[in-house]
């Protein structure tokens, strides 16, 4: 294919936000396609060109860009900032002077395969001389592509492409053009969660159809979506979803890690997917001396602890380990140890299909009880639910964060959640059974003393996964410390569109939308119906809204996606009134 043509898709989905519209583009983009350049195309419609757990930025700054726009149509760099000020948007500027420009390359036959290569080398380059290379890569690249190819081309690097396309967006698409229908979504998307790579994952099902996406196991290097928790509202309720034998696990208040070691290479990926070997060297090396395997996939929980007093640190303290500077000084002074409670791939077998039961003996296997830094989660076995609430107490008093009970002859459900796995948590007034992870959607500009830091409510949302959409629920203005609200501030500079984001569903309108990237946990002490918000929203426009919502914690080991859905909500809510009673 062209990249000529594959512009020609990108203008269409750039004019509609409607999910089932982009869905038929889509597939009739990838019906076009072949094996060989499916995988790229799935890249270059996220504005990437390696898996997004791939530290591969293509990332140019605008003046970059800019200096590739005027080598490739002849102007001043002077010309093109002017025109870029006045268009507000690169790829336009980029589009209006190719317009003008006396190239012949309106007739482009430069392939997708040729640019995603120039793309990727401009990702590449690093070290002296890393500027100019970008700069004349892009250039090139321009030089050679017509007026609508070179305003798509332009943005790529900004990460200025406006297409807001999720991935369940893209599974759908993938399998429509295959079998007319949505059939096989299911399957692409079980390939999906054990390698979180939607091109690997296209490349596979185009070469070798839906045969090979069942074969599709667990790769190393590779980041698996990891398998979330179910909430009941009291531990009778678990039990009957357990039956009389299950196992309880502490709930470890950190961030997950999944460690994928392969000989005396390590990879460690966080709940978000994203690769963070090099923010945790000691977990590295801890890897590679204590754990007995030549190869594996496997997850645990990393806490901070005092060494001198061997006392586990609060969340506040681990997740100052979370940082990219001064990584070697911060592992001295807060020690991470990595409680170790599943293993999903074993010297080269995937088994992720094994019972619990049998994974926890392989884990035993492989992971010390009493390691420096690899240990095992401690294990009990349970019967009812007084031993729940026993060992929950417990749990608490150690000032961990609450219980995770586990069914023992449950497989590992690669990103899915079920009642395989239930938390049981601490909550502060037991109105509701858990936190509401939400996406912030956009903030308000503040009063009085928030005036100072610029921001003074934000408005958060959830996820709709059937509509791959987020829906509004809460305006927060609470729980958040002065230093918090400073951090939305610098987030708000990051992240601000100058319009409603393609994915958001809204009914009110912050000062400022922001694009959905951050997580935060709320705690509230209600959900209640609302006019004013889109969550489950019924067919007389009555959503549901978060009563005294207060800030506990980002949870930037999230993805958007990853926060409370809309089902979970509706959910919640029927389960508090339950628990009322
Ligand atoms: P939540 O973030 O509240 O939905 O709870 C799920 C998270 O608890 C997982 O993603 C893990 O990071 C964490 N966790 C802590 N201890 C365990 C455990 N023993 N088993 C599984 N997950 C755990």
């Amino acid at each position: 294919m062209t990249f000529s043509n594959l512009a020609k898709y990108y203008e269409q989905l750039e004019a509609t936000s409607k999910r089932l519209e982009l869905i038929d583009i889509l597939s009739r983009l990838f019906k076009e396609s072949d094996a060989t350049e499916i995988g790229k195309i799935c890249y270059l419609i996220q504005g990437r060109v390696a898996p997004f757990f791939e530290a591969t930025e293509i990332g140019m700054a605008e003046s970059g860009v800019a200096s590739a726009i005027a080598r490739a149509y002849g102007v001043d760099k002077e010309q093109v900032v002017k025109l870029y000020r006045k268009l507000g948007n690169m790829g336009l500027t980029a589009s209006k002077l190719a317009e003008n420009s006396k190239s012949e390359a309106r007739n482009s036959k430069l392939s997708v395969a040729e640019v995603f290569e120039s793309l990727r080398k401009i990702a590449e380059f690093s070290g002296e001389g890393t500027v100019e290379n970008k700069v004349s890569t892009l250039a090139a690249i321009l030089q050679k592509v017509d007026p609508i190819s070179a305003k798509h081309l332009a943005n790529i690097p900004l990460g200025t492409l406006r297409l807001g396309i999720g991935d369940p967006t893209v599974m759908d698409a993938l399998s429509i053009a295959k079998t007319g229908d949505k059939k096989l979504r299911p399957l692409i998307e079980d390939a999906y969660n054990k390698t979180s790579d939607l091109g690997y994952v296209a490349e596979t099902f185009f070469k070798y159809g839906a045969k090979g996406l069942e074969k599709v196991e667990l790769i190393v290097g590779k980041p698996v979506r990891p398998a979330l928790a179910e909430r009941t509202p009291s531990a009778d309720e678990a039990v009957k979803r357990l039956g009389t034998e299950f196992a309880a696990e502490p709930k470890f208040d950190g961030f997950r890690v999944a460690v994928h070691k392969n000989g005396n290479e390590v990879h460690l990926f966080s709940r978000n997917l994203e690769d963070t070997t090099l923010a945790f060297p000691d977990l590295v090396n801890g890897a590679k001396l204590e754990l007995k395997c030549k190869s594996c996939i496997l997850e645990g929980e990393a806490i901070a602890y005092n060494p001198l007093t061997e006392e586990f640190l609060p969340f506040q303290e681990t997740t100052k380990r979370r940082r990219k500077y001064n990584v070697e000084e911060k592992a001295k002074e807060l020690p991470l140890v990595l409680f170790a409670f599943d293993v999903l791939y074993l010297n080269g077998r995937d088994i992720t299909q094994k019972p619990y039961k049998e994974r926890r003996k392989l884990l035993e296997s492989i992971v010390p009880a009493d390691g420096k830094v690899m240990r095992i989660a401690e294990e009990r076995i349970m019967h009812n639910s007084s031993d729940v609430l026993k060992f929950f107490n417990e749990a608490i008093s150690e000032g961990l964060e609450g219980l995770m009970l586990k069914k023992l002859d449950a497989p590992y459900k690669a990103g899915g959640r079920g009642f395989h796995w239930i938390k049981f948590k601490r909550s502060q007034s037991g109105d509701l059974s858990d936190t509401v992870d939400c996406v912030l959607l956009g903030v308000y500009s503040g009063r009085g003393k928030r005036t100072d830091f610029g921001v003074g409510g934000l408005l958060v949302g959830v996820y709709d996964k059937k509509q791959d959409k987020f829906a509004t629920i809460s305006r927060l203005g609470t729980g958040l410390t002065d230093e918090e609200f400073r951090y939305v501030n610098e987030l708000a500079g990051k992240l601000k569109v100058d319009h409603k984001p393609a994915r958001v569903v809204s009914k009110v309108e912050p000062t400022i939308w922001l694009e959905p990237k951050v997580v935060l946990e709320v705690y509230a002490d209600e959900i209640t119906k609302s006019p004013n918000h889109t969550a489950g929203e019924d067919e007389n426009g009555i959503g549901y809204a978060l009563r005294f919502p207060r800030l506990v914690k980002f949870r930037d080991d999230r993805q958007p996606e990853d926060c409370t859905t809309v089902d979970e909500i509706l959910k919640m809510a029927k389960q508090q009134y339950v628990k009322k009673k």
